[in-house]
């Protein structure tokens, strides 16, 4: 079931990723399903899974631009009823059992099951960014309120140059419309945790770290990077998290 939902997703990105990076380039906030781009009946999206985060409305994630802290709860995008439950519910269901189901003491993924872990994260990263353009710098936590920067959309802020930022993007989405993931499988580094609560962090087109307490399993992706060794992997990914902690 999973792989014709997956097949239905990359089928409607190939299809619409253009129009749709396209119309929220043009217009950050622009109400349409950032996944096909209707604009009918439009619902909400967590960027990360309630599961992932355990529906915790006090969880959040600070952004390093300007410090202020926003819940994952509230981290939404618009998408329509299909992409929401029918395709991505149907994926988040999917992984939720399969990281369920995974002993990390006695068992480890399988080639196709790390392919639709890193489908996952380049599609958090993705979701991120799309967010980071529809969020509004404001200001920086305890500064003073600037006129003409609070306007600049946090994503932009992040790079030097706009450009890139929309460079990127675009990309993001392109890549969600790409079955294989061989040439990233050593990218994506899993390991067990036994921390006991919800963390994540992101930088945008290089890596993303989820770790997961109920499931007891932490994923180190990175997004652009490639790796002969899986080893040389694993000790980047790790020298990374101690250096964002
Ligand atoms: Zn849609």
């Amino acid at each position: 079931m999973i792989e014709n939902r997956l097949i239905l997703l990359r089928k409607t990105i190939r299809e619409k990723n253009t129009v749709v990076t396209k119309n929220i380039l043009n217009n950050h906030t622009i109400s349409i399903c950032v996944v096909c781009g209707t604009d009918k009946d439009l619902t909400k999206e967590h960027v990360i899974p309630k599961w992932a985060f355990g529906n915790d409305q006090k969880k959040f994630f600070t952004t390093n631009i300007n410090n202020i802290s926003q819940s994952y709860s509230q981290a939404v995008l618009p998408t329509c009823g299909n992409c929401n439950s029918y395709i991505l519910g149907a994926f988040e269901h999917y992984l939720e059992s399969l990281f369920a189901k995974t002993d990390l003491n006695s068992d480890f993924f399988s080639t196709k099951e790390k392919e639709k872990i890193i489908l996952w994260l380049e599609s958090i990263d993705y979701k991120f960014q799309a967010l980071n353009l529809r969020r509004k710098f404001k200001k920086m936590r305890d500064g003073k309120y600037i006129p003409y920067l609070s306007d600049i959309p946090i994503g932009v802020m992040q790079n030097e140059s706009p450009s890139k930022v929309f460079s990127n993007f675009r990309n993001a989405l392109k890549k969600l419309g790409i079955k294989s993931k061989a040439e990233s499988l050593n990218s994506l580094v899993i390991f067990k945790t036994t921390n006991e609560s919800f963390h994540f962090f992101h930088k945008t087109n290089e890596f993303i770290f989820i770790e997961l307490p109920k499931q007891k399993i932490a994923l180190f992706y990175f997004i652009t990077l490639k790796f002969d060794d899986e080893k040389i992997a694993s000790e980047t990914a790790m020298r990374k998290i101690k250096e964002a902690y």
